[in-house]
């Protein structure tokens, strides 16, 4: 049964389509939407569309970027010697929001986890390791989150990398067990950083 003009039901069933929105959200967001004024919903989704036209993986660290090298691996005064490891762009964020790291990142766009069929080939994990062999990394920090699927991560990708020579180390105390790095604050994620451990 059909409760509105298709149109604005479309609207609804895409804005239900968005993480954490449930039916009565996506109602709402849609009559919104509804009475903007015109331009103001063209700017809208003017943003979506040009969002995903001009941003894509930088190169190096695969971070989302604008340009073909993000402003993070093409900055000199960063530590290129010193990857850090995440699952994703948010994690960046939120490292460097510490003020505590200076080295360089490396996003891996999700983590192993054969219950959602996600295996090795589907993160950037092959990019790391074409960037350790590249030479001139001395240490790569596993900073995944600390929940079943992260520290398989990190498990993973270390017994990959310590045939290169170089030191890998994993974020410990401070962030909570089966949490995420996206919901941690600051000063636990510095202190992380600080404390980490030789894998
Ligand atoms: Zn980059």
């Amino acid at each position: 049964m059909e409760y509105f003009a298709l149109p604005l039901q479309n609207l609804i069933e895409e804005f239900e389509k968005l993480p954490g929105i449930g039916s009565k959200t996506a109602q709402r967001l849609a009559f919104f939407i509804l009475n903007q004024p015109k331009e103001k919903a063209k700017k809208f989704a003017d943003a979506i569309i040009s969002a995903k036209e001009k941003l894509c993986y930088c190169s190096v660290c695969q971070n989302i970027s604008d340009k073909e090298v993000c402003s993070i691996c093409d900055n000199p005064t960063r530590d290129h010697s010193i990857i850090c490891v995440v699952e994703s762009p948010r994690d960046v964020l939120q490292i460097e929001r510490t003020n505590e790291f200076k080295g360089v990142y490396h996003v891996l766009h999700g983590a192993i986890s054969p219950m959602d069929n996600v295996g090795p080939d589907d993160i950037k994990i092959k990019e790391l390791i074409a960037r350790i062999g590249s030479g001139d990394v001395k240490e790569v920090i596993m900073a995944t989150n600390p929940n079943l699927e992260g520290e398989t991560t990190a498990m993973y990708i270390s017994k990959l990398i310590k045939p290169f020579g170089v030191s890998v180390t994993r974020i410990a105390h401070g962030v909570p067990v089966g949490g995420e790095l996206e919901f941690a604050d600051e000063v636990t994620l510095s202190k992380a950083l600080k404390w980490r451990v030789e894998l």
